[in-house]
Parts: structure tokens; sequence; C-alpha cells
């Protein structure tokens, strides 16, 4: 039987938290569901505003897939444009925590990569399922740890940077290598961060964060932080867990470079051979109880876009004991499924829709706008007046949420350019008139449409996605 390589320690932790990394984007703002412990939304919590419904509905199955009750189950979050169902399904990833993969793709993405739309689907499928290693690490014993990486990891500084680990009964320093820094790059280990180093082949690895947290820091001094764990702590910390996607090792055990092939990026398609070994082996591992499955959530923005292929494709793959929980989200209505003349309600085949659990988003009222809004020129660090902020929200609601949140980027600049440190209804009204919204723009086309070629207003109103 095959030895599988699963990149424990290096590749698949540092693959899965650097598509984790957070930029200020669409919905960097959401940091979870911002539910209590009886799953009720507060109006206002963990970023989200509103939908409270949805929100709940939301946190029910995150609390089922957490306490692993299931798995190749299918989710319809459903609504108009902009009512928040992306935002949801971000808030389910953040709530289901760093060692449930959570996997994000939108429809239209399948057609565009370069291999077939079933081999797409497979890998967004098995990068959503988790695969919990045990090991066996020797790790260095002590009653008191204390780290010290004598430089700011991940700048350019660092590459001379040198790792103190003392514990009560030895102190060894560690030069850091070029590979050593970069597997421990800025978003994965800073100084602050709880490791160990495993003492036979010198590998780092950071503990969860929720094990970090456990432990009492002591203050920083400088880019040196002190981790100190209580007695006999280390010593139970010798079986260590990592979770890795089935798609990391299929990829690590189907290319000649191993891990590193998880950073070029284009990971080709995989022969079903392999993946059956892979699964064989991970199936032993896990009735010898060295490894056990995390089923998390594939997540198919767009779901519309798909075909009929990829819609049956994926209603046989919900079928497999190792399938993970398919959200998927839609803005249409009744419309046709691709690759069929047939219309369906979101476009989704009955079948489908049959197994699936719906959850409805519903547009906002005035007042959710608005703290939406605020909430986003907070994430954007732009502050605004009152009356701005009021004419912000008027233009959501008339317009569109989505509309109104790219403006305030735009309006931070031209309130810059006037060195003015707040944005002001001057500032709106200037983006206003440079950006025009879909209304004002169709209402142009309207006007003009003579002028365009193709025009086809009034012509074929079936939509075609
Ligand atoms: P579409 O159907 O067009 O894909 P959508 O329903 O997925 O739209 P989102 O993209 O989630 O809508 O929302 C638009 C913007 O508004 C995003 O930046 C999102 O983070 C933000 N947003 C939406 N709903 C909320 C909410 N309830 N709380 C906070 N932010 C929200």
């Amino acid at each position: 039987m095959m030895e599988l390589d699963t990149g424990v320690n290096s590749s698949g932790q540092r693959e899965r938290e650097l598509s984790r990394m957070e930029r200020i984007g669409a919905h960097s703002h959401v940091r979870g569901l911002g539910l209590d412990d009886a799953l009720e939304a507060s109006e206002k919590a963990q970023g989200l505003v509103g939908q409270a419904k949805a929100r709940k509905a939301a946190g029910l199955i995150v609390r089922m897939i957490k306490e692993g009750k299931i798995a190749g189950r299918a989710v319809l979050i459903a609504g108009q444009p902009g009512t928040g169902k992306t935002a949801v399904a971000m808030g389910m990833s953040q709530s289901l925590g760093d060692d449930t993969p959570f996997t994000k793709l939108t429809g239209s993405e399948l057609f565009s990569l370069e291999m077939s739309k079933t081999e797409a689907l497979t890998q967004a499928l098995r990068r959503s399922i988790g695969v919990r290693i045990k090991e066996e690490t020797e790790i260095l014993e002590g009653e008191v740890v204390e780290i010290q990486i004598d430089k700011p990891l991940g700048t350019s500084e660092s590459k001379t940077a040198k790792l103190t680990l003392k514990t009560t009964d030895m102190e060894t320093v560690y030069d850091l290598g070029s590979k050593m820094i970069e597997s421990m790059s800025k978003e994965k280990v800073t100084s602050g961060d709880v490791i160990v180093i495993d003492k036979a082949t010198g590998k780092v690895t950071k503990l969860g964060r929720s094990f970090a947290r456990s432990r009492d820091y002591d203050a920083m001094s400088g880019s040196t932080r002190f981790v100190q764990c209580p007695e006999g702590e280390l010593q139970k910390r010798k079986e260590v867990t990592h979770v890795v996607s089935l798609h990391e090792i299929d990829v690590i055990n189907s290319r000649q470079q191993g891990f590193l092939a998880l950073f070029a990026g284009d990971t080709g398609e995989i022969k079903t051979e392999i993946r059956d070994q892979i699964d064989t082996k991970v199936t032993e591992w896990r009735e010898e109880g060295k490894a056990e499955f995390v089923p998390g959530v594939l997540f198919i923005d767009e779901v519309h876009m798909l075909d009929i292929e990829c819609f049956s494709f994926l209603n046989r793959a919900l079928e497999s004991t190792m399938a993970p929980v398919l959200v998927i989200a839609s803005n249409r209505g009744i419309t046709r499924i691709r690759g069929t003349n047939y219309r369906s309600p979101h476009g989704i085949p009955l079948d489908l829709l049959d197994r699936l659990l719906i959850i409805h988003t519903k547009p906002y009222t005035e007042t959710e706008i608005r703290e939406i809004l605020a909430i986003r020129c907070e994430e954007e660090d732009v502050q605004m007046t009152e009356d701005g902020e009021k004419l912000l929200t008027k233009i959501g609601v008339e317009t569109s949420l989505r509309y109104a949140i790219y403006m305030i980027t735009a309006a931070a600049l031209c309130c810059a350019k006037r060195k003015a440190t707040k944005v002001d209804i001057e500032d709106i009204k200037r983006t206003y008139a440079l950006f025009i919204d879909v209304g004002r723009s169709t209402q142009f086309l309207r006007e003009y449409q003579r002028d365009y070629m193709f025009n086809e207003i009034g012509a074929d109103k079936d939509d075609d996605a």
C-alpha cells in the first residue's frame, strides 16, 4: 500500500492559511454570524446587520457541521442581489473556524479553468473535506517555554533571524533558514505564536489559535514574547493534530515536487486511481484511529451559472460518504437551467432543489442600510459627517447597497483631495456625478439606444444567464 505524504507541518496548513488571508475586501468586515449561544441574532454583531432569520438558520447549519451531525447536505441561500447572501456564507466560514475547510467558488469560475468542469468540481469538493491527522511528535519538554524570534518575520530583515527556544532543561538556538522563514511567513508564525519544534526534523509547527489563547502571554517586549505553559502541559501536547484537505493530499501525492506543487497554483487534473488509493489509505487510517474526516463546506456563489452536467455531477457527489456540506447562492428567479431549454426556480434542476434546505435573505430597511454603511466606513477607515451618512444611506435605498458601499472609497479620495478629514455631502455628490449607478446607466441606454451596436432592448426577454 502506498505511503502517503500529507505535507503536514508545512504545506497543508500553509496553503490553508494563505487562502484565508484577509484584505479589505467586500466582506472583510464580516467576522462571524453574530449569534448568541441560543443561536439568536443580535441586530448588529460581528460585522453583520439584520437578516436575523437567515443568520440563525446558517448558525444552525454551522452547529450541525461542527458537531459532525451533517455531511452531504445542500443549502441554498436565495434572495435579491445585494441582500447579504455571500456575507452570510462568509459569516458561516468564520464561525466554522480554522480547522473546518471552507471552499468558495463562483459558478462562472468553472468555465474558465484549464480543466474539465467535473474535475474542477471534484477538486473543490475534496478541498472541502478535511482529514484530521494525529501525529506523535517528539517535542521539547519542560515546564516553561520561552520563544524569542529576534526580528519580526515576514520582513526583509528576517532573512537572518534567529529563534531561541528555552525550556527548563535546555536552550536551543535555531538559525532560521530561508525555507523556514518562508514557512513561518507573516501570515503564519510571528513572535507571539506558540510553536513547537520537532527535535528530530527541526520542523516548526504552529499550534492552533485556541491553544495559543489558552496560555498566559507575558507582555510583549520588542519583537519578543514569552509564552508560559503551565506545568506538565507540554507533555500532553506530545500528540499533535493537523487538518489537511483531501485535495492537498491528492496534489502532494500526484506531483513530483510534492507539497511545493501546492504553491505552483496550477494543480492540473488528478488521476482517478490516485484519488482512489488516497481514499482507501485515509479510510484505513480512520479505522486505525489515526485520522478522522472533517466534512467542511463548499460554497458556490452564482450557482445559476452551472449547467445541467454540473448539477447532475453535484447531485451524485453529495451521495458519497465523503461529501462536504454544499452551500449555494443565487439571486435568480425562475430561469432557464443552463444546457437545457427547461426553466426552474433559480435555474436549478428540480431533483437538486428537492434536497435543498433553503434560506431566504430579504431586502434591507433604511436603518439597516445605514448601519451596514457605517460598518464599511469603519472597515475602510473613513470618517463621515452625519449629513454625509444620511445622503449615502438615501443613495443606498434608492439605488443599491452595493453602489453606496463602493462610493465610500471614491468619496474618501475626493475628501482627501480637498484636504478635509471627514467625508461630507459634497464628496458624495461628486462621486455620485462621476460614477453612475445601474438605474441611471439603464436610463441613459434607453435614451440613446440607437447610438449603440447590437441594441436589443425590447427584443428577447429570456434570461439566458
Ligand atoms: P449578489 O446576489 O449580487 O451576489 P449578495 O446577496 O451575495 O449579492 P453580498 O455580496 O453579500 O450580497 O452583499 C453586498 C455587500 O453588502 C457586501 O459588501 C456585503 O458584505 C455587505 N452586506 C450585505 N449584507 C450585509 C449584512 N447583513 N451585514 C453587513 N454587511 C452586509
